[in-house]
């Protein structure tokens, strides 16, 4: 029926032109098949297919779909009766296991194979000998995080390992994904490479594990930086208003500053994908690309618009620090549990830390941003209690149990290898820039461990090796540094640190005539306790509703404090499971520390090199 019509219309428009312009048409029309065509024999055929397919979003289910083919012939597979296949209980960069098979459901097999899970996250399927076979499954996804997949009728978004499963014998084996959207949209974004407008070259597991997907109708920006190609993905429900030639001269700043500091960028395409909702944020690293999310109102304040970018750095920077140069545990990674390593505070503290040296280098910040940033850090950490209980190396190992899964006491028993790793990031830093005479610094940290780990030994590094190489950079044993600040939890000489580069600390919370209850809370309904303070002593509990102190009813917890001393006693009524109860409080004083950095005035030579590196003149 279709070639009919086909000769029918060519019949007419042969009567309507004349012999050349037909041969021309003609001619011009076998050379757009032939392309077709060779475009289709470019395709390269392997013996694993996935297939995404989103027909009902507003289902949120995700329909996905793995052939394999020519089973008998994969090394691999030969002589076994049955195959395994898995999907991961966690998302490489967030460590927590999530347990992602909770959301499949639909597992069939074709081909009447048998199977059977055998554990949380594994089918086996009993072969036969047969030499194909497709699996199909459904992915519930409905939750907006970076670490997990997300479907509606706005947009679908794919974190791979919480949506593909895998094939353990066949993990390094390259696939094929094709994608098929739902009928309402026209754009997939994903750091994939591309064979056709919907189909993707998948190297490995791990690769697609690490190149999440965005599909729908979300605007996609484009600029080079440094001769590579980049793109952002800008999905957003609400229209956003946001000045584009800006954002992508600042895209374009903060990468080439970002690659400044090791010197050399490995990528031949990236792709930032940004979610604009409200109450969403956080981002996510991956190998060519990574996720962030911020309120659609970001672009609105210069505060927010800076603060976006710190987190846009923070996964640009990441490309490096982690997905290249990363700890030994940290890749080829193990989908089926935790992997642990001590050494997140390097690749997340640093990181960290690394988020206002680019900014500043990029010229999006000035010295006092960076100055205060650097003193919130510390501010952070030393008033947690659980600073002085654990290391940061601790809370890196046990980031599974604790850090991803805080309680209301964690405030008193960890800290967080994000605020205390850029804290040391940068006392190591000074200390490396002291004994080199501003020479070194922690960049050539970094390159020492591009270069040896990533790219001549191609594997992660130990903790020793670590250790080893920013003494290499510093010239002197950091024996003591790591023993008391990294593996222990002293608290360092920060004045030392900063008067290297003639910066001065200054606490400025010297009155110690000021109460502090010691507690969090939401209204008057108590959130966190804080270790040895005024309402920890008094044993007032998470979950207490506080009505009155001294018999009288309190509107706020200001009225606890105002117009009392330190020292002074208190009869304080809470409401505990329904019950009323009176404790007795005495004030402690409030000795939370509220350091500020400042420049010195005059600087010695040494010390005006070391700042002026730091803050890039
Ligand atoms: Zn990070």
């Amino acid at each position: 029926m279709k070639n009919c019509s086909f000769v029918l219309i060519t019949y007419f428009i042969y009567q309507q032109m004349n012999k050349i312009q037909f041969i021309f048409i003609l001619s011009l029309s076998l050379l757009v098949s032939c392309k077709v065509s060779l475009v289709k024999s470019q395709t390269p055929s392997y013996n694993l297919n996935y297939e995404l397919a989103m027909s009902e979003p507003y289902t949120h289910y995700f329909e996905v779909k793995l052939h394999l083919k020519n089973i008998n012939q994969i090394a691999e597979l030969k002589g076994k009766s049955s195959v395994l296949v898995k999907m991961p209980v966690w998302t490489p960069g967030s460590y927590l296991v999530r347990e992602f098979s909770k959301n499949v459901i639909d597992f069939e097999v074709s081909n009447n194979l048998n199977s059977k899970k055998i554990d949380k996250n594994t089918w086996e399927i009993a072969l036969n000998g047969a030499n194909e076979l497709t699996l199909t499954y459904k992915v519930y996804a409905y939750e907006m995080s970076v670490r997990t997949s997300f479907l509606d009728d706005s947009h679908g978004y794919v974190n791979g390992a919480s949506v593909f499963m895998f094939f353990p014998d066949l993990s390094k084996s390259p696939s094929l994904l094709e994608i098929n959207p739902y009928s309402d949209w026209g754009t997939i974004s994903t750091a994939l490479k591309p064979i056709t407008e919907n189909v993707f070259l998948v190297d490995n597991y791990d690769t697609l594990v690490d190149s999440p997907i965005e599909i729908g109708n979300h605007e996609v920006l484009e600029f080079s930086s440094m001769g590579i190609p980049h793109k952002v993905a800008m999905y957003s429900m609400k229209p956003l208003d946001y000045d584009k030639a800006k954002i992508i001269q600042d895209f374009e700043r903060m990468t080439r500053a970002a690659t400044s500091v090791i010197g050399e960028n490995p990528l031949d395409h990236y792709l930032f994908i940004n979610h604009h909702l409200p109450n969403i944020g956080g981002g996510l690293e991956h190998l060519y690309s990574s996720t962030c999310q911020t309120s659609p109102e970001t672009y609105q304040s210069q505060k927010s618009y800076i603060g976006f970018f710190g987190t846009l750095a923070h996964e640009y920077f990441h490309l490096w620090n982690v997905k290249r140069i990363r700890p030994e545990a940290l890749g080829p990674f193990d989908y089926d549990r935790e992997n642990y390593t001590n050494m997140l505070w390097v690749a997340e503290g640093f990181t960290s830390y690394y988020e206002e040296i680019i900014l500043k280098r990029a010229g999006m910040i000035d010295e006092a941003d960076v100055l205060n940033a650097w003193a919130s850090g510390i501010n952070s950490i030393e008033n947690q209690p659980g600073n002085k209980i654990q290391a940061v190396t601790e809370s890196s190992w046990d980031a599974w149990i604790k850090y991803y899964r805080p309680n209301e006491n964690s405030v008193n028993t960890t800290v967080s290898y994000y605020s205390k790793g850029g804290v040391l990031a940068g006392l190591l830093n000074l200390e490396i820039l002291h004994n080199t005479n501003g020479n070194k610094s922690l960049d050539d940290v970094m390159r020492l461990l591009w270069n040896k780990y990533y790219k001549e030994l191609k594997r992660g590094y130990s903790d020793e090796e670590f250790q080893k190489a920013c003494e290499e950079v510093a010239g002197e044993s950091l024996d003591s540094f790591f023993t008391n600040y990294i593996w222990d939890t002293k608290a360092p000489d920060y004045s030392k640190y900063f008067n290297y580069a003639g910066i001065n600390l200054i606490n400025e919370n010297t009155n110690s005539n000021t109460a502090f209850l010691g507690l969090v809370a939401s209204g008057t309904t108590v959130n966190r306790v804080l270790a040895n303070g005024s309402a920890y002593n008094s044993g007032i509990n998470v979950g207490d509703v506080i009505i009155s102190a001294d018999d009288k009813p309190i509107s706020g917890l200001g009225d606890l404090s105002s117009g009392k001393n330190v020292g002074d006693e208190l009869k304080i009524t809470v409401l505990r499971s329904g019950v009323q109860k009176d404790l007795k409080m005495k004030l402690n004083a409030d000795t939370r520390l509220r350091y500020k950095l400042e420049k010195m005035d005059k600087l010695t030579k040494e010390q005006e090199k070391i700042y002026n590196f730091l803050m890039n003149k």
